[in-house]
């Protein structure tokens, strides 16, 4: 009846119960160096030994305690928000158990991806000689930028193996669970919002995101000067800083031009599903007063996402133009 994710969440909370009190561990939590975890106040009355090696205390398993303490905030706010609720109903039971599941496994997950790298590190997980978890390649702590040591978090390490956590653009439509050997989806994930590409040179970048299917609304209201493609083949005259947008072969494509004193630079972007980018194959003609410039040919690679492209020209007394063609490889 329950869902599989209600293991971990088991798992997450006997990792957090202190071995000799049996109580919920929040900060500080102290580790010993074979790696096992004592709450903070059972500690003090053991004189520097663990109860269960023998071994000296070490340092503070500041990566556990950072865990704990969001597990401890998601229970008191769900045990809050579920007096408002019939407590003998037994399907708002069961949704509420399955929310602290996938809440925990996502505050882990949260807790082993790296901020510098964005990759996950969950086999071995490492300390920074503070104590927190530390990414296998990037080295280096990104929470105090001390060095990655020797010593492993094995509670994390363990409630790690059985991580599954629902996909984060969830709230937009996904609905794939993820484990902590299948993280690359969240790159690929179809629901994955999109961020707006469009930048104005003047001012700073748009902060709109969203689902792909409401871009195009997005555009038409904030975006009016922005020019509009359904075609994959067109003619852009370049004269203006400007954008262009194109929305072609099921995907979208930007265009962004920007002109200085005597050189136009132009960038194009997918910024649709980037899965299927190596799909595509895109060749821009700069075409000046009716003769060919220049012919670039993008052909189909992972990267893609972004191509820019520079031409130095005199603006002033030529007409380019910029003939585009997007065609499935
Ligand atoms: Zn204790
Ligand atoms: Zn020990
Ligand atoms: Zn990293
Ligand atoms: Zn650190
Ligand atoms: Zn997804
Ligand atoms: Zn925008």
């Amino acid at each position: 009846f329950f869902d599989e994710g209600l293991k971990m969440e088991e798992l997450a909370l006997n990792e957090i119960e202190c071995p000799v009190c049996y109580e919920n561990m929040t900060s500080p939590i102290i580790l010993c160096i074979r790696g096992h975890n004592i709450c903070g106040s059972c500690s003090n009355k053991l004189y520097n030994t663990c109860p269960i090696c023998k071994g000296a205390f070490n340092s503070r398993n500041l990566a556990l305690e950072e865990v704990a303490t969001k597990i401890d905030t998601l229970r008191k706010n769900i045990l809050q928000n579920q007096q408002s609720v019939s407590p003998f109903d037994i399907l708002d039971r069961y949704k509420t158990k399955n929310t602290i599941a996938q809440e925990v496994g996502r505050i882990i997950a949260n807790e082993l991806k790296c901020k510098l790298c964005n990759k996950y590190s969950y086999q071995p997980i490492y300390f920074c000689t503070n104590g927190h978890s530390t990414c296998q390649k990037c080295e280096i702590c990104t929470k105090c930028c001390e060095k990655k040591t020797d010593g492993r978090n094995y509670a994390l390490e363990r409630i790690s193996k059985q991580l599954e956590y629902p996909c984060p653009y969830k709230e937009f439509g996904c609905s794939f669970i993820l484990t902590m050997e299948q993280t690359a989806h969240e790159t690929v994930c179809e629901f994955k919002p999109l961020r707006c590409p469009i930048r104005d040179y003047e001012t700073t970048h748009c902060s709109w995101y969203g689902p792909c299917e409401e871009f195009k609304n997005h555009l038409a209201h904030s975006h009016v000067s922005c020019q509009l493609y359904e075609v994959p083949n067109f003619v852009l005259h370049l004269k203006y800083n400007s954008n262009a947008v194109i929305f072609a072969l099921g995907n979208i494509f930007v265009i962004s031009i920007l002109i200085k004193t005597s050189s136009v630079f132009y960038k194009m972007n997918v910024v649709g599903s980037k899965r299927n980018v190596i799909k595509y194959r895109c060749v821009h003609v700069v075409v000046l007063d009716g003769d060919v410039v220049t012919t670039v040919v993008m052909s189909p690679s992972p990267d893609w996402c972004e191509f820019v492209g520079g031409i130095f020209l005199d603006l002033i007394n030529y007409e380019v133009a910029l003939v585009v063609s997007i065609a499935e490889a």
